[in-house]
């Protein structure tokens, strides 16, 4: 099983979730480095993955996404445009990046897409199980049952993380993986800037979704007089066909990324390993280290 992680979920939920007492011997904080390795050694001992791939955020708020709909993402972004990140974790960041192929461990990223597109990118190269591991909730469009494509969704942190397939999906929004980004887009998604549909709950959205097969079908029964879609819901999906068309271009992962072929083989031994000792004295993090590796090279019973 090739297990993909989305990096900058599983290092913001290391920041959140370790205490700001943990310290490098320099005094910067280091929870954030720890606790990343410690919930990737949790994740690799509970789903013995055959090979891992962590996945970067290259661009965390495209320029062609943000065309399609000012409002993605706004909230979160700073005046120059760069995400306003929590103090203390853009070094720690590079540390992570660093200490990575130091170790061993495949990354993948592209300068104009989301990990969320890579993730997808990746997922679709492979006929192996997939194992997606974020805290975005956009990535539960790329559950498969048929293809043995799970996620493993990071919300209440590392050790809480809970498995979903596509029966686990439908239960926790009502509708399948499949329809899970028309799902998103009718009733919005404030973390991301998707408005809704005005008058269109997450109730509703649901129902909606389910009886006429997706934002598609919606669309196709508005347009048609005489259909059995309420006259307030078809005003709706007429008034905001641009808003939705938009909408589901930019809330569905790309899954075909011009990134280079990565081979996400678990390695039997660090690449680097002065690297790895330079690093690991400096951010004080040897044991956290030591644990990944015992989790990721010791055999699977
Ligand atoms: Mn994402
Ligand atoms: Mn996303």
């Amino acid at each position: 099983m090739l297990m993909l992680i989305d990096a900058a979920s599983l290092w913001y939920r290391a920041y959140y979730g370790l205490p700001s007492s943990i310290k490098a011997p320099d005094g910067r904080r280091a929870g954030a480095v720890r606790g990343f390795f410690d919930g990737l050694a949790v994740l690799a001992r509970r789903f013995s993955p055959t090979g891992m791939v962590c996945c970067l955020e290259g661009n965390w708020r495209p320029e062609w996404r943000v065309e399609l709909m000012p409002g993605y993402k706004a909230e979160r972004a700073q005046p120059d445009g760069s995400e306003d990140t929590p103090e203390g974790l853009d070094d720690q960041v590079a540390a992570i990046e660093a200490l990575l192929p130091a170790l061993g461990i495949a990354t993948a990223t592209h300068p104009s897409y989301e990990a969320d597109d890579v993730i997808a990118t990746l997922a679709s190269r492979t006929a192996e199980p997939v194992l997606v591991v974020t805290g975005d909730r956009d990535l539960f469009q790329l559950v498969d049952d048929e293809r043995d494509r799970k996620v493993v969704y990071l919300a209440r942190g590392i050790s809480k993380a809970e498995l979903f397939d596509g029966e686990a999906v439908a239960t926790k929004f009502g509708v399948g993986p499949n329809h899970y980004v028309d799902f998103a887009v009718l009733r919005g998604d404030p973390s991301d800037g998707l408005p809704g549909v005005k008058g269109i709950g997450a109730k509703t959205a649901v129902t909606l979704v389910n009886t006429y097969g997706g934002i598609a079908g919606l669309k196709a029964a508005a347009a048609e007089e005489g259909s059995d879609l309420p006259e307030r819901q078809r005003k709706s999906i007429l008034e905001t066909t641009d808003y939705l068309d938009r909408a589901v271009t930019v809330s569905t992962a790309v899954t075909d990324v011009d990134v280079p072929v990565v081979d996400g083989a678990l390695p039997h031994s660090p690449a680097d390993p002065a690297k790895v000792e330079a690093l690991s004295a400096e951010w004080g993090v040897a044991s956290a280290l030591a644990r990944f590796n015992e989790a990721i090279t010791t055999p699977k019973a």
